[in-house]
């Protein structure tokens, strides 16, 4: 190439070795196709590559700065492109209308190669190519990382829904989803499996006399005996209001009858404190408990022990009563 045709390329030679992207390439080797290359200078907010306007060339970017703005289930990711890196290069190889909107985000110098001169551009370097290779390796890598923490993201918001967020217990949502899955489990097993109801006695009169924030305070505390009675394998859940459920796997009647006395007898004896920590309140729960029946669903089993609470709270409640089903109560 004569030294007049050099002055005429779009990009010089210092400028061309400052790239990342043909680090290590001969300007000569690639000096012929630059030839039909051009520059442009957009300003901030110029969309640059847009996924309705597809068009298949290769923007480097010699100067200033470029924003991707990728859409995702997560909302908008945003990434950058600095200069001697460059944007595009997926549609050349691929065909397909790119996935990201790219706009400057500063002033910027951009050389402007079209499709097929890149990939003839890429035919005749090797070292054209691996930088190519490194520079979607990288994207790749970091693509990862970002669908892993959207995962992640998603995935926290989903156990989020599943847990109350007064008392930090699961909620209707999960019982629908784990006491199936445990009931399921059970009954194929023949496993044995306690299932308990229980609620706060007189708790209107809580709210009513002390407010709705001393409520909460009891919700939380009833909440925090009820987890300090069972094992880490029991499925407490905050069924709505101020009852409660709990799946007991692996225990039978006598053994929930104990932990249902250990329930009854813990709430009774905690003092919760005011607002103003000057005094305390105490209250106390009615509770009712089933065992697991063949062909039992998570909906008669909780009805069963839903009576037997009814049944608690009809003898004067601060009671534990046990449902044998078929009209069998027994109180203790
Ligand atoms: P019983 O002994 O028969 O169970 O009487 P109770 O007063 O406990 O039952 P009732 O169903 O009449 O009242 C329940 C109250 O629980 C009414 C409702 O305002 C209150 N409540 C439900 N959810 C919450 C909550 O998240 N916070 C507070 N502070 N109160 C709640
Ligand atoms: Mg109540
Ligand atoms: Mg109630």
């Amino acid at each position: 190439m004569s030294a007049n045709e050099l002055e005429t390329l779009p990009i010089s030679r210092a400028e061309f070795q400052r790239q990342d992207i043909f680090r290590n390439v001969a300007f000569e080797s690639l000096a012929g196709y630059l030839l039909g290359c051009k520059t442009i200078f957009p300003e901030p907010g110029t969309l640059l590559i847009d996924p309705e306007k597809p068009r298949r060339r290769l923007l480097v970017l010699l100067d200033g700065l470029l924003e991707v703005h990728v859409e995702s289930q997560g909302g908008m990711y945003i990434d950058h492109i600095h200069p001697g890196h460059c944007a595009g290069e997926m549609s050349i190889f691929d065909n397909i209308k790119p996935s990201a909107k790219v706009f400057a985000k500063e002033n910027c110098k951009i050389l402007i190669i079209d499709g097929d001169t890149a990939l003839a551009m890429l035919n005749a370097s090797h070292d054209l190519c691996l930088n190519f290779l490194q520079l979607l390796s990288r994207r790749l890598r970091n693509n990862n990382k970002v669908v892993c923490e959207e995962e992640y993201h998603i995935r926290c918001i989903e156990e989020n829904a599943k847990v109350d967020s007064l008392t930090g217990l699961h909620n209707r949502r999960w019982l629908e989803e784990m006491y199936t899955r445990e009931l399921n489990r059970s009954n194929a097993g023949n496993l044995h499996l306690s299932a308990f109801m229980l609620d706060i006695d007189h708790f209107k009169n809580v709210n009513d006399t002390y407010g709705h924030l001393v409520g909460d305070q009891v919700l939380i505390a009833v909440a925090k005996a009820i987890l300090q009675c069972l094992r880490p394998t029991d499925m407490p859940v905050r069924y709505g209001g101020e009852e409660f459920t709990i799946f007991l796997p692996g225990t039978n009647i006598e053994n929930a009858k104990i932990v249902g006395e250990r329930l009854r007898a813990s709430v009774e004896s905690m003092k919760i404190p005011l607002l103003d920590k000057k005094d305390f309140i105490s209250v106390t729960i009615s509770v009712g408990f089933t065992e697991r029946k063949d062909g039992d669903s998570v909906e008669t089993i909780i009805k069963r022990a839903d009576d037997a609470l009814y049944h608690a709270k009809e003898s004067g409640r601060n009671r534990v009563c046990l449902n044998l089903g078929e009209g069998s109560m027994f109180l203790f």
